[in-house]
């Protein structure tokens, strides 16, 4: 088995590269153009970091490209709001339902009579999530997220403030959601302090390294296993992955979780946060569990990278990843 192992393990970094030169032919996809900054992304770009519990680190494509973490941040500011208020206090705000409506529909809100969003990995509950973050304006609210980010990656993370000016003045719809969250009694703060708290989140600079340390922790329950410490609460660690496998890919979570199988996070810059249990089901290099950060600009019509996803389903299938 030990040889097996071993074996696998040196292979790796090969197969990565591999893979990202296969998928990297297909060019599907296109880069998000409603917020204009986004569309500036090379779309041929593509990448990938696989991080294990012992650190060994594998990598392949154009992994020094950082881009914007956009909705991936919703799972952060789940976990900072969850962190200060208690689970309980926050599901009293947002549920854990998924929807079938893009990120960022205010359909519901006509529809039904919603007594909160559906669940905070869409725009609609990100941004009452974003209205309870602990902190008296946005600044303060960023900074207890970004200080969650500097326990999780041990460095400190900044705002693109080009793709932030970017959305903030062509956020038509989420000013809208925010509106109407308001009017139904659904933000703990006010209008613009919520707007600016969620647009400065989704414009935190990233990489797929700092996204395969976050997927890593959350694999292992919140535990950080390098540097040997409890960084989220079990409880936290486990519900996040529980609406990253039900919402993470908004309106194709449904179909993620068929194809591939696993807990991950999109957002519409092209990263994909990914979380991989350990199993005992098959004994291979990644049955210990691994975080895993891919990138590529090129998105459906979900909003998910394209060439993401299929290297994800590609290395789920060839490592037997998928949790069910
Ligand atoms: N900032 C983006 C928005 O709210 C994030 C959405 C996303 O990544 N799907 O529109």
């Amino acid at each position: 088995m030990e040889t097996y192992q071993l074996a696998q393990e040196s292979q790796l970094n090969d197969l990565l590269h591999v893979k990202i030169h296969q998928y990297k032919q297909q060019n599907d996809g296109e880069c998000a153009s409603y917020i204009p900054e986004l569309k500036k992304a090379d779309p041929s770009h593509l990448s990938i970091s696989l991080l294990l519990p012992d650190g060994t680190h594998y990598t392949a494509g154009d992994h020094t490209v950082s881009f914007t973490i956009q909705s991936i941040s919703k799972v952060l500011s789940f976990i900072t709001a969850c962190m200060h208020h208690g689970i309980e206090s926050v599901l009293n705000w947002v549920d854990v339902e998924p929807t079938g409506d893009s990120f960022n529909s205010i359909l519901r809100f006509e529809l039904t009579n919603q007594k909160k969003p559906y669940n905070p990995m869409i725009n609609a509950g990100a941004l009452t999530v974003a209205s309870l973050l602990p902190g008296t304006n946005d600044n303060e609210k960023l900074m207890n997220v970004t200080n969650l980010l500097y326990n999780l990656l041990g460095k400190e993370v900044c705002i693109n403030e080009k793709v932030f000016m970017s959305e903030w003045e062509t956020a038509y719809r989420n000013r809208a959601l925010v509106n109407l969250l308001a009017e139904n009694d659904l933000l703990a703060g006010g209008v613009d302090e919520t707007l600016l708290t969620y647009i400065k989140l989704c414009s935190i600079e990233t990489s797929v390294h700092d996204l395969a340390k976050i997927g890593l922790i959350l694999s292992m329950d919140g535990y950080d296993p390098i540097e040997q410490k409890q960084l989220i609460p079990v409880k936290i660690a486990r519900l996040s992955k529980v609406l990253m496998f039900t919402c993470g890919m908004y309106n194709s979570s449904g179909k993620f979780a068929a194809s591939v199988g696993i807990p991950a996070k999109s957002g519409v810059s092209g990263g994909i946060l990914a979380s991989i249990p350990p199993s005992t089901r098959n004994l291979n290099v990644l049955s210990q569990g691994c975080g895993i950060g891919v990138y590529g600009p090129a998105i459906d019509r979900y909003g998910n990278s394209v060439m993401g996803v299929r290297i994800l389903q590609d290395l789920v299938e060839q490592f037997h990843l998928n949790i069910f």
